[in-house]
């Protein structure tokens, strides 16, 4: 059982026409085609983007390019560009409905979840800002008599920002406002699945006063465009989010010109949870962290390592409370899990699923698609019994799938953690100090959550260990990843120490 929400019928109807930013100018791509997006939950039409091709993506590189070299915003004080980061987290603020609705629509995620992302994201833009006035670099005048060492933060340059479909409008927020606080020109792409909120960025940021060329934004898929926003020698750092595969070949282009990369991919976190445990607490962040954004979420807590004790009880209030989940049309403001994203990916999901069970995992709970009428999606679907070796339990289904596995030692609990190539978040789950901390320095990921999961703040950094990803987003170091060091090392009152013997 699952609480259904069927889908009511658009009221507005009306497909969205979306253009690209380049250089300042609103305009189609080249060669004239589109992409169109079906509303996942809703199965008609919603908008419409522009599908770029390589030559506009080299347009777009070229204008990033011409106002690194040559205009104002790498050249402008901190303070000039902190206060138009502000003026543009305000105009996010006030025009977070649309936004959210827009991300609701595309990606089929819940309306109330939508509007909570905006907040954070105009957040992060506000942080971005501060952060702009204080990045610094050192200086030592402790390396003998007449010599003074400077190090600089130098804006690195042109950066590709290229951004995944489950969370557009805050993602593309972790990254372009820092990119903008160090100096940086830009160009963006976001996913071809829900490119209109980054779309509308781009109005705001004109609005703000980021001038023409600083952010580009060009909509359009992996291959026309992405290759070439990696690869181009004239963009000196890429900074993606999206799949782990994605991730490689980015690395892989690269790799040819040597740019510095920022990679946030995937993640099979796990929720370690010991019998001494608040379960109350520890039920209810079970089934959020499992079905929070329908699963496609990098974080998702999709793996449950819970000690054998009591890992009957678990599974069995696990399953009571996600019957209660409620299922459906993303506009509703109760829905708490919304569509799947496309037809083509549930289908994957429902595989995962089937291939589990085909291997002797026990589908606890849920275990297929929902008919609502219109639209795909997904029932909650709890997998117990499942083995280490299951697909399952080591990669990214993507959807609103739980896998439970058991044990009965501490150290066997870590290892379990640490025995896929994920390693991006974890929780675990003691009323003992020792036992949470133990655990939280032993697993192998960028963040561990301890007796709460998925929490997040613009302060606190956020990235993987192994194959999740590369650097860190948010943080107090944000900005300075979008910069190169500098070391002017000089001498004051003529050179000292000759090489030749002086005659
Ligand atoms: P994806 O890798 O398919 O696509 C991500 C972006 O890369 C899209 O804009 C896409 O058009 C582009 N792309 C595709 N092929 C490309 C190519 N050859 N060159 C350059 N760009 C290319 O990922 P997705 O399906 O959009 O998103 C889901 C994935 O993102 C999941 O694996 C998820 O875990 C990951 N993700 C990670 C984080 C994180 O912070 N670690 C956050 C959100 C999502």
């Amino acid at each position: 059982m699952t609480v259904l929400v069927k889908p009511k019928a658009l009221t507005d109807t009306k497909v969205r026409e979306f253009q690209m930013l380049i250089d300042g100018k609103w305009g189609n791509a080249a060669e004239g085609r589109t992409l169109e997006r079906v509303a996942p939950g809703h199965g008609v039409t919603v908008s419409r983007y522009q599908a770029a091709t390589k030559a506009d993506a080299e347009r777009a590189i070229a204008a990033a390019r011409k106002a690194f070299d040559d205009g104002p915003w790498p050249r402008m004080t901190a303070s000039e560009r902190s206060l138009i980061l502000l003026k543009a987290a305000d105009m996010i603020a006030a025009r977070a409905d649309e936004l959210a609705y827009l991300d609701c629509i595309e990606s089929g995620k819940p309306i109330s979840q939508a509007k909570g992302e905006l907040g954070g994201a105009a957040d992060i833009w506000r942080y971005a800002a501060a952060l702009a006035r204080d990045l610094h670099g050192e200086s030592y005048n402790t390396l003998g008599d007449g010599t003074l060492g400077v190090v600089l933060r130098e804006a690195i340059g042109v950066v590709s920002i290229i951004t995944p479909w489950n969370f557009p409008f805050l993602i593309v927020s972790q990254k372009l406002p820092f990119a903008l606080a160090a100096g940086c020109t830009t160009v963006v792409k976001p996913s071809e699945l829900t490119s209109g909120s980054t779309l509308v960025l781009g109005e705001i940021l004109e609005a703000a006063g980021v001038p023409a060329g600083v952010v580009n934004i060009i909509s359009g898929t992996g291959p026309d465009v992405g290759a070439i926003m990696t690869s181009h020698p004239d963009v000196d750092m890429i900074s993606f989010t999206g799949s782990t595969g994605v991730g490689k070949l980015t690395m892989t282009n690269a790799a040819q010109t040597l740019k510095k990369v920022s990679l946030e991919l995937g993640g099979k976190n796990p929720q370690i949870v010991f019998p001494d445990a608040n379960l109350d607490d520890f039920i209810d962040a079970a089934v959020f962290g499992a079905y929070f954004n329908a699963g496609e979420c990098c974080n998702a807590g999709s793996r449950l390592i819970v000690h054998k004790e009591i890992a009957q009880d678990v599974i069995a209030r696990i399953a009571a409370m996600s019957a209660k989940v409620k299922v459906g049309d993303p506009l509703d403001p109760q829905t708490q899990v919304g569509a799947i994203i496309t037809p083509q990916h549930l289908e994957k999901i429902v595989g995962y699923v089937s291939a589990a069970s085909g291997k002797g995992a026990t589908v606890s709970h849920g275990g297929a698609a929902l008919d609502l009428g219109s639209g795909q999606f997904m029932s909650p679907t709890i997998l117990s019994s499942v083995t280490p070796d299951m697909a399952v339990a080591r990669e990214e289904v993507f959807g609103p799938v739980l896998s439970v596995l058991t044990f009965e030692t501490t150290d066997e609990a870590i290892r379990l953690a640490n025995s896929i190539d994920y390693g991006l978040s974890a929780g675990v789950w003691s009323r003992d100090f020792d036992t949470c901390l133990t655990v939280g320095r032993k697993v192998r990921a960028g963040t561990v959550w301890m007796n709460t999961f998925m929490d997040g703040a613009s302060e606190l950094p956020f990235g993987g260990y192994r194959q999740s990803g590369l650097g860190r987003e948010l943080g107090r170091h944000a900005v300075e990843d979008y910069t190169e060091t500098k070391t002017l090392n000089m001498h004051i009152g003529g050179r000292t120490g000759w090489w030749m013997p002086r005659g």
